[in-house]
C-alpha cells in the first residue's frame, strides 16, 4: 500500500508512522509518502482520520505501477526531455566502450550532425573475461565530460559495481546500470538517493517481476528518475546473441509506469540484425533507443560483432524518420 500523507504534519510525526508501520519513508515537496509491506491491504488504524490519499496495490510492484501513477514519467536532462507526455523518443548512440579521444570526438560529431543529443559509452565495463579491455575508467568519464562540453551532449556511461557509483553519477546525465550489474543492491540503494536519472538494463536471466522490483529499489530511495531498458534474455537459441522480449515490452507499457528504452545491439548481438530490429522496436511506441556505433568497428575493443559502423548508423536514423511520423514521436 502507498500512504501520501499530509505535509501538515511534521516530517517527525510522519517519519514515526513510517516507523509504526514499517514503511519505507519518502519525503516529498508536497506530501509524505510511505510505502508499506506489499501485503498489506488494510489501511493501518494510526493513519485513520489523517488527511491521507492511499492506493491499495494488487501485488508487489508498487511505485512503478500504473495503479498508482496512470501515466508513464518524465525524464528531463539537460537537453532532452523523454518518456510522459513529451512524445519524443530519445535515440542514444556511440560506442560500446570508450577506447580513446579521438574515437569519441568521431562518436559525438556523427550525433552533431544528425541532431541528435545523447552519446553513451562506458568507462567500467563488466566484461565476462578478466582478460579482455575493461575500460579507461575515470579517464574516460572526463573525455565524456569534455565532449558534453565542447557538443553539448548529454552522456550515459555505465556502473559496473558500487565502488565507483558515486563517481559516475558525478559525471554522467544518466546512470546506466547494466545487465549484470542489476542485481546489486549497493548500486541499486545508492542511486535511490540521487535524482540523477537511472537506466537500468534488464539481466538475461530476470523475469519482467525481478526486473521491475530491482527498479523499485531505486524509486523506494526516492529517485523517481527510473528508465527500463530491454536488451535481450537468455533463451535456448543460440544463432543470435540473446532474444529481445518484446512482448515483454507490451507487458511493460501496459502495466509500469516507467519510460522504456529498447536496445537492439546487444539483443542480437550482430550488426546485421540491427536496423530491422531498431524499426521494429520504435513502431511499438517506446521511449529511447540504445544503439551501439563504433568510427571502425572491427577493431573495437568490446561488443565488436554488433556495433554499426557511422555510415550504417546514418542509413538507419534516416529510415526511422517515416515510422516516428506514422506514431506520433519525435526522434531527438
Ligand atoms: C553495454 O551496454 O555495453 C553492456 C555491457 O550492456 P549489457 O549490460 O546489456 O550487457
Ligand atoms: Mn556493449
Amino acid at each position: 500500500m502507498i500512504i501520501h500523507l499530509n505535509k501538515n504534519l511534521t516530517p517527525a510525526e510522519a517519519q514515526n508512522i513510517a516507523h509504526q508501520t514499517q514503511s519505507i519513508f519518502i519525503e516529498k515537496e508536497e506530501y509524505y509518502v510511505l510505502i508499506t509491506f506489499s501485503s498489506v491491504k488494510e489501511l493501518p488504524e494510526i493513519v485513520k482520520g489523517k488527511e491521507i490519499q492511499y492506493f491499495v496495490m494488487p501485488d508487489d510492484i508498487q511505485l512503478a505501477s500504473k495503479h498508482y501513477l496512470p501515466d508513464v514519467r518524465t525524464i528531463q536532462i539537460p537537453n532532452a526531455v523523454f518518456g510522459g507526455a513529451s512524445k519524443n523518443t530519445i535515440v542514444i548512440t556511440g560506442p560500446c566502450s570508450i577506447e580513446s579521444e579521438e574515437q569519441i570526438e568521431q562518436s559525438a560529431q556523427l550525433l552533431t550532425e544528425l541532431g541528435i543529443t545523447t552519446l553513451r559509452a562506458g568507462c567500467f565495463k563488466p566484461r565476462t573475461s578478466p582478460y579482455s579491455f575493461q575500460g579507461l575508467g575515470l579517464e574516460g568519464l572526463k573525455l565524456l565530460a569534455k565532449m558534453r562540453e565542447k557538443y553539448g551532449l548529454n552522456i550515459i556511461t555505465e556502473v559496473r559495481d558500487a565502488s565507483h557509483v558515486n563517481l559516475v553519477i558525478e559525471y554522467a546525465d544518466i546512470v546506466q546500470i547494466g545487465a549484470k550489474a542489476m542485481y546489486d543492491h549497493g548500486i541499486l540503494r545508492t542511486c535511490g538517493k540521487t535524482t540523477r536519472p537511472v537506466l537500468l538494463k534488464r539481466g538475461f536471466g530476470t523475469t519482467l517481476q525481478e526486473f521491475v522490483q530491482a527498479a523499485e529499489f531505486i524509486l523506494s530511495g526516492g529517485n523517481e528518475n527510473v528508465i527500463l531498458c530491454e536488451r535481450g534474455i537468455r533463451t535456448f537459441e543460440t544463432k543470435t546473441r540473446f532474444t529481445l522480449d518484446l512482448c515483454g515490452v507490451a507487458y511493460l507499457k501496459k502495466h509500469i509506469n516507467l519510460p522504456i528504452i529498447l536496445d537492439p545491439s546487444h539483443a542480437i548481438g550482430y550488426a546485421y540484425g540491427v536496423a530491422d530490429l531498431t524499426r521494429a522496436c520504435l513502431a511499438m511506441g517506446i521511449d529511447g533507443l540504445l544503439i551501439e556505433t563504433h568510427p571502425n568497428p572491427q577493431i573495437a575493443k568490446s561488443d565488436a560483432s554488433q556495433q554499426l559502423n557511422h555510415q550504417q548508423f546514418k542509413d538507419l536514423f534516416f529510415s526511422l524518420k517515416p515510422i516516428a511520423d506514422a506514431i506520433g514521436k519525435n526522434l531527438i
